[in-house]
């Protein structure tokens, strides 16, 4: 797919593209266009799959600009968008409203991802995922009298995402980092033992969508909820293996 729509542009150009990298957030692909005695324009577009043919009209358009203007072009390009994970959204499982209007968050996009376990029994359908979500949100908001369930995201063995309080959204999850971090609940009790898979492949996937769409910082610092205060959270097991993850930190 990176290839494909990189020779699109090529071709849109008109010119021979001198070096093509591969393409991903860590290694973008660039596509230089010299054009003489000019400064530089740095383009960035994200292509998403559900939307190739969107994007690659505004690329087309963008790169038609700025060869329009004498410019140099310095296009990167990043292709490697992944695929929108499956999030459910709050009308979906059933969400109360919000007491108030929840603060955005104070540093956006967040420097931060903290994982949690829910320390509850875990689910592995949609319909029981659902209702401990609910449950969550009953007792985050009526009992410990917070405007709304604490985490921005939630992930259940069934391998969907619920969506908590959302992306840019402050959390009531991990003081003193609500401001500047995004919370994520794995739902279960993973003391003696980790996530399935799915759940494990739907926290990666919605860190790297988050990270992808400029709601979470590429250069973010992975955490466990019991590096930021006294708690025994995410479990043992769910630690453990967190600290094998990509951007993992001992603080
Ligand atoms: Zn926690």
């Amino acid at each position: 797919m990176i290839q494909m729509n990189v020779d699109r542009i090529q071709t849109f150009v008109g010119y021979q593209v001198p070096t093509l990298l591969s393409c991903s957030r860590d290694q973008r692909s660039r596509i230089n266009v010299t054009r003489p005695h000019a400064s530089y324009i740095f383009v960035e577009f994200i292509s998403f799959n559900v939307s190739t043919s969107w994007s690659m009209k505004m690329a087309k358009l963008i790169v038609g600009l700025l060869l329009l203007s004498s410019c140099q072009v310095l296009l990167c390009a990043v292709h490697e968008t992944p695929l929108r994970p499956n999030i459910i959204s709050r009308a979906n499982w059933g969400a109360r409203p919000p007491k108030g209007t929840i603060r955005k968050l104070r540093t956006d996009p967040p420097p931060y991802v903290i994982i949690h376990h829910s320390a509850s029994d875990g689910c592995t359908t949609q319909a029981i995922c659902q209702a401990r979500v609910r449950n969550f949100q009953n007792y985050h908001m009526d009992q410990k009298h917070w405007d709304d369930i604490g985490y921005q995201f939630l992930v259940g063995e069934d391998g969907n995402i619920y969506e908590g309080r959302g992306w840019g959204k402050h959390g009531s999850h991990s003081v003193p980092y609500n401001s500047k971090s995004i919370g994520i609940c794995m739902i279960g009790s993973f003391v003696g033992h980790a996530p399935n898979a799915a759940a494990i492949k739907a926290v990666q996937d919605l860190i790297s969508y988050g990270v992808a769409i400029g709601k979470i910082d590429e250069n973010y610092t992975l955490l466990g909820h019991r590096q930021t205060t006294q708690t025994s959270c995410p479990g043992d097991s769910l630690y453990q293996l967190i600290q094998t993850w990509p951007k993992w930190s001992s603080i």
